[in-house]
C-alpha cells in the first residue's frame, strides 16, 4: 500500500517523546496507594457482553460525536476491556495486530540495531502498544478537548509578557544553567525588540483522571517537541481496526475510540504557517536529534506535509544548523543553501542536545531570523514547570485570561508549590507518597518521587541554598488502576496498568488574526503500576487509545 493510499484512505495519521516516558512514578504511586488500586478481579460473564458487530463509519471526533451517541450502553463492557479475553483471542489479536503495525508504519527504531537512530529503513520494531484501547470517560474526555484551545490561546498572552516570563524564572536561572542560557537568548530578544509576527505553537497538555477526587488533572503542558501526533493516530486506528474485526468477541464497539487526527492537524497548522510566511521555495525544517529511534513518528508528519500540502522539509541536528546556517540582512534564515519558512523542533528541549557552543550557536540564529518558530524561544518558557507552577498561584491566570476560561483552567490545576513555601515543604517531608518533585526539565526521567521526596528536600533544606529554586513541588496524582494488555518486542503480558491523557492543540496566528486554534488529536499513554521498593520500577509504557464510557 502507498503511503498516498493509506493517507487518503482515512488521513491516518501516526506519536512518542524519548521511549514512552521510561520511569513509572505514577504507576509505583498507583501501587503504593490502595485507594488507587480499584479494579475487579471477577470477569463479566461473557453473555453480559456479546453483542453484534459494528463497522466503524464516522468515527467519534471530539467535540462532536454524532455516532457515539447512539452506541448502545457497554460500559460495563468497556470497564472489563482487558478482562476475561480467552488467551486464544489475545493470540489472534496480537498476531493481527503486529502485522497491522508493521504493514501501516507504527513503528520505532529498533534499539538492539545499529544505526536503527540514525538511517531511515534499518532496524524497524513496532513501537510498543496496548492491545485494547483504555476505557476513559466521555465527559472528561470533552473537557480535555475543550482545554486545548484555551491552553493555546493561554500559551501565546505568556508569551508576549517578557517581564513575567524573566521574573518568574529569575531563580531558576541562578542554579539551572540550561534555563539560564534559554532566558539569555530570551533576553537578548527583548532588548533588540524583536517581534514574532506570525507565532505558530504546537502543544500537547498531558492530564491524569485523579481517582479519588474523580477529576482532570493536568500533569504538564508542553510547548516544545511534543511527541508522537504520527504514532498516536496510527494505535488508535490500530484500536478500531481490531475492534471492527473482533469487536462482536469482546462486546465492544469500534466507534467508541475517537478518531485521531494529530498528524493531520499538526501537518495542517505547518502547512497553514509555511503559507504566512509566503515563500514558494522555502521549506520547513525539522531540528532533529542526531540519533532519534522515533524518527517514523516525525517522518509520518512530513509525509503529511509533503503529500497532502506540497510542502518540502529537511531535517537538521543543531550542530548542521551551526555549520550550514546563516540569516541574511533581511532576516532570512538559509540553511543548507535553502530558505526556511518554519522552524518545528523536536530537539533542542534538554541540556544534552546542547553538548557544546555550536549547538547554543544555532539555537540563537534560529531566534534572530525572520523564520516561524515552533516554538519560539518565549513559547518554549511558557512550558516550564516553574511556569505551570506561577500560573497556579492566586490572581496570576486573571492576567491572561478572562472570567470564564480561568475557572475552566483552574479546575484543571492539580496542587503546585514553590520550595519557597515552606508549609508545602513541611507536608511533602511528612507525607512524601503525595508529592512529585520536579526539577526543570523535560523528556522523561527526571522526577523525584516517594522516600526520594522526603530526602532531596531535607537536603536542600539544611545546605539552605538557592538550589531550591530548581524544582516544584506537584500533588501526586492517583489514576484509577485497569488491567491492560501491554505489547512490545512482539510479547504481550498483562498487568495492571494506569493511563495518561495527552490532548494536542494547535495555534497558528499572524498578528491581530488567529488562523489556526484547535484541538488536534490525542494521545493515551499506558504504564505498568507495579513498583521496585525504592519506588522506581523499570518503565514500561505503550502508545494506547480511548475507549469513550
Ligand atoms: P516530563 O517533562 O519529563 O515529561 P512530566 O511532568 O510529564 O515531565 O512527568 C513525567 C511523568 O511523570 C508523567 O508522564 C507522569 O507519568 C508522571 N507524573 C508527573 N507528574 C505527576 C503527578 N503530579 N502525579 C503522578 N504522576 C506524575
Ligand atoms: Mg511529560
Amino acid at each position: 500500500m502507498t503511503l498516498g493510499g493509506f493517507l487518503s484512505l482515512r488521513q491516518s495519521c501516526p506519536s512518542f517523546a524519548a521511549p514512552i516516558d521510561s520511569r513509572n512514578g505514577a504507576a509505583a504511586a498507583a501501587a503504593s496507594n490502595p485507594r488507587a488500586l480499584r479494579f475487579r478481579h471477577k470477569s463479566f460473564p461473557r453473555a453480559t457482553y456479546l453483542r453484534a458487530p459494528r463497522r466503524a463509519m464516522d468515527p467519534p471526533r471530539c467535540l462532536g460525536s454524532s455516532g457515539l451517541e447512539e452506541a448502545t450502553d457497554d460500559i460495563a463492557a468497556a470497564a472489563t476491556l482487558h478482562r476475561g479475553v480467552p488467551s486464544d483471542l489475545v493470540e489472534k489479536m496480537m498476531y493481527d495486530a503486529l502485522v497491522w503495525s508493521a504493514l501501516h508504519g507504527l513503528v520505532v527504531g529498533d534499539r538492539r540495531v545499529q544505526n536503527s537512530g540514525t538511517v531511515p529503513g534499518v532496524g524497524l520494531v513496532h513501537a510498543p502498544f496496548a492491545l485494547l484501547p483504555m476505557s476513559f470517560p466521555k465527559a472528561h474526555w470533552r473537557q480535555a478537548c475543550e482545554l486545548a484551545p484555551i491552553f493555546n490561546e493561554l500559551v501565546d498572552r505568556v508569551s508576549l509578557d517578557g517581564k513575567f516570563l524573566q521574573d518568574s524564572l529569575s531563580r531558576t536561572k541562578k542554579v539551572d544553567a540550561f534555563t539560564s542560557r534559554l532566558l539569555d537568548i530570551h533576553s537578548k530578544m527583548l532588548e533588540i525588540n524583536k517581534t514574532e509576527d506570525i507565532r505558530l505553537g504546537l502543544h500537547r497538555s498531558d492530564y491524569m483522571l485523579d481517582a479519588e477526587t474523580n477529576l482532570l488533572l493536568q500533569i504538564e503542558l508542553n510547548t516544545i517537541s511534543s511527541s508522537f501526533p504520527g504514532l498516536s493516530c496510527l494505535v488508535s486506528e490500530l484500536h478500531r481496526n481490531l475492534l471492527n474485526q473482533y469487536g462482536k468477541d469482546l462486546g465492544l464497539d469500534s466507534r467508541r475510540v475517537p478518531g485521531n487526527t494529530a498528524v493531520s492537524r499538526f501537518a495542517d497548522a505547518l502547512a497553514k504557517a509555511w503559507n504566512e510566511y509566503n515563500n514558494s521555495s522555502a521549506v520547513v525544517m525539522v531540528v532533529a536529534q542526531s540519533e532519534e529511534h522515533n524518527m517514523y513518528d516525525q517522518h509520518w508528519l512530513c509525509a503529511v506535509l509533503k503529500e497532502i500540502y506540497g510542502v518540502a522539509t529537511i531535517r537538521k541536528t543543531l550542530s548542521e544548523i551551526d555549520t550550514q546556517g546563516h540569516v541574511l540582512p533581511d532576516g532570512s534564515l538559509v540553511v543548507d543553501g535553502q530558505t526556511v519558512a518554519v522552524i518545528y523542533f523536536r530537539a533542542g528541549y534538554s541540556p544534552n542536545d546542547y553538548p557544546s557552543e555550536a549547538e547554543w550557536r544555532a539555537r540563537f540564529l534560529m531566534e534572530k531570523s525572520s523564520a516561524i518558530k515552533c516554538p519560539s524561544i518565549s513559547y518554549h518558557l511558557v512550558g516550564t514547570k516553574k511556569i505551570q507552577q506561577e500560573l497556579a498561584k492566586p490572581n496570576v491566570l486573571e492576567r491572561f485570561l478572562d472570567t470564564e476560561d480561568i475557572a475552566k483552567v483552574r479546575k484543571c490545576f492539580a496542587g503546585l508549590w514553590s520550595l519557597d513555601d515552606p508549609d508545602a515543604v513541611k507536608s511533602a517531608i511528612e507525607k512524601p507518597d503525595l508529592f512529585v518533585l520536579k526539577p526543570q526539565r523535560e523528556g522523561g526521567g527526571n522526577n523525584i518521587y516517594g522516600d526520594d521526596v522526603r530526602e532531596t528536600l531535607i537536603r536542600l533544606r539544611q545546605q539552605g541554598t538557592e538550589e531550591l529554586a530548581a524544582y516544584i513541588l506537584m500533588q501526586r496524582i492517583f489514576p484509577t488502576a485497569s488491567l491492560a494488555f501491554l505489547v512490545r518486542e512482539g510479547v504481550w503480558h498483562q498487568d495492571v496498568a494506569i493511563s495518561e491523557l495527552g490532548i494536542y492543540g494547535a495555534y497558528l496566528r499572524n498578528k491581530d488574526k488567529v488562523i489556526m486554534n484547535d484541538q488536534c488529536g490525542y494521545l493515551m499513554r499506558t504504564k505498568v503500576s507495579s513498583s521496585n521498593e525504592g519506588g522506581v520500577a523499570a518503565g514500561f509504557a505503550v502508545l494506547d487509545s480511548i475507549y469513550l464510557t
